[in-house]
């Protein structure tokens, strides 16, 4: 399997180099050459594998001949065998035709932990084969942070340093990271927000000797590992609820368009999905778009759904591409179009296209108070705000024939209990295997906003892993 840009100007790559890549060198993102497809017979055939055996079936034609399928499956039951469930992203029924999916059994309680860690091991057996190491920096403002720590910690040919704003991080954010006491993993606290933690990142980057010395990379969410890996909970869902003989729908919170990426990736592979609804905040870029084919750009505002508080989606690349029959110069002159104006349409009958599969719903945050409180009462299930706005945009977009919904649950009640509270009067506690999170010793450094003293740290750091 081959991986092309979708701005044409970058060569193509196999899967390992696509994962040691991340973003193409002409700006674009990288895509599969063509998609896999699977026959009703391949589907059935993977009925009652387990979640991690079923991975690694769902990810081999992306893999392709960069790793054999007997190594492939044991990353991938390394990488689920943490898991807080059974069964890793097990289906919870809430109505008739309505399930939540829970994504958030894994390390950090959140749905990037499915593909964070196979990730953390895809890179240690890709960097063993060429006998090389990376250094991972990151800033973070909680979430992304801690899932990507996790994933790298003690893996062999990785070091990874992650900047937060010193103080300016909730206590449970914080300590997910900071009690992660691994030789490979460093966490700084800056003096400064998160712009601040940001912009010294984006400053290591682009300091070319230290990106080198250093083998500096990156685990961002337009990394096309990331996305490989987020197919096959769809694939575990839709089996579980009949298909292929029986079509689903998914309902899936969304910011930067990863998630509901992989389902749309699943659909392309034959997975039989008849709707897919987009949720979104306030922020919502997206639902505008889905809606109106209107997609402007407007400032961030702050919601009870953080991870979602985006103003453009970066993933949304992928699906334009696709939308633009996987034309690499109308791609580029539309994303360049829509940075310079802020606004970005794409043609009626292509718009008319999608709105046959794409559905979109926004909530504010005291109908997401609301719809967290409705559903306790209704049915007795806990969603985080994130959650809720999966299925509440479920709930608004109803398939019809019978035909059922899963809301993707993305992270844990206990994740943000602010919300919690205020909508029910009870603050969720922490999974039992996470009970002594609060008890854990944590191991920083606090720096000041300094260029010259991270990279001082980040060396010490990697001198120590690589002598
Ligand atoms: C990252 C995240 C999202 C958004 O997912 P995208 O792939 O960026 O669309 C939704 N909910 C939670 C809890 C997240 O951490």
């Amino acid at each position: 399997m081959r991986y092309v840009s979708t701005r044409g100007h970058a060569p193509s790559r196999d899967f390992a180099g696509v994962l040691l890549t991340g973003l193409a060198e002409d700006g674009g993102l990288f895509m599969p050459e063509t998609w896999p497809h699977f026959s009703a017979a391949d589907w059935r055939a993977m009925r009652g594998l387990s979640y991690a055996d079923l991975a690694a079936r769902v990810m081999t034609p992306f893999v392709g001949e960069s790793i054999p399928f007997a190594t492939l499956t044991s990353i991938c039951r390394e990488s689920y065998a943490g898991f807080g469930h059974p069964a890793v992203a097990p289906l919870v029924q809430l109505e008739s035709h309505l399930f939540a999916q829970e994504l958030f059994h894994g390390p950090t309680l959140a749905f990037k932990d499915l593909a964070m860690q196979v990730l953390g091991r895809l890179f240690d057996h890709v960097l063993a084969e060429r006998d090389t190491r990376v250094t991972i920096v990151g800033a973070t403002s909680g979430d992304t942070g801690s899932a990507a720590i996790e994933a790298c910690a003690n893996r062999e040919r990785i070091d990874i340093v992650i900047l937060h704003p010193h103080g300016r991080t909730s206590e449970v954010q914080r300590r997910q990271m900071t009690t992660v006491l691994a030789p490979n993993v460093g966490n700084v606290a800056i003096e400064g927000t998160f712009d601040d933690c940001q912009d010294l990142v984006k400053a290591l980057f682009a300091d070319a000797g230290f990106r080198t010395e250093m083998a500096l990379s990156a685990v961002n969410s337009i990394n096309w590992a990331r996305i490989a890996a987020q197919i096959p909970y769809y694939v575990a869902a839709a089996l579980a609820l009949g298909a292929p003989d029986r079509e689903v729908a998914f309902s899936v919170p969304t910011g930067n368009f990863g998630n509901i990426l992989a389902a749309w990736a699943a659909r392309r592979m034959g997975l039989p999905i008849a709707r897919l609804v987009v949720g979104s905040n306030r922020n919502d870029i997206l639902t505008r778009f889905f809606e109106k084919n209107d997609m402007s750009m407007t400032p961030v505002e702050p919601t009870l759904s953080p991870s979602m508080d985006i103003q453009v989606s970066s993933n949304f690349e992928r699906l334009l591409f696709e939308l633009l029959d996987r034309d690499p110069v109308a791609t580029a002159a539309a994303m360049r179009g829509f940075r310079e104006t802020g606004r970005m349409t794409v043609p009626d009958t292509t718009w008319h296209r999608v709105r046959g599969v794409f559905h979109a719903f926004r909530l504010s945050d005291p109908e997401t108070v609301a719809e967290i409180r409705r559903l306790y009462t209704a049915c007795g299930y806990l969603a985080d705000t994130h959650s809720a706005i999966g299925i509440a945009a479920a709930r608004a977009h109803p398939c019809a024939h019978g035909v059922p919904t899963v809301a993707m649950a993305t992270a844990h009640p206990a994740k943000f209990p602010d919300a919690i509270e205020q909508a029910i009067g009870i603050r969720p506690a922490l999974p039992a295997r996470m009970a002594d999170l609060f008890e854990r010793p944590e191991r920083f450094t606090v720096l000041p906003d300094d260029l010259a003293a991270v990279q001082a740290n980040v060396r010490a750091l990697v001198g120590r892993n690589s002598g």
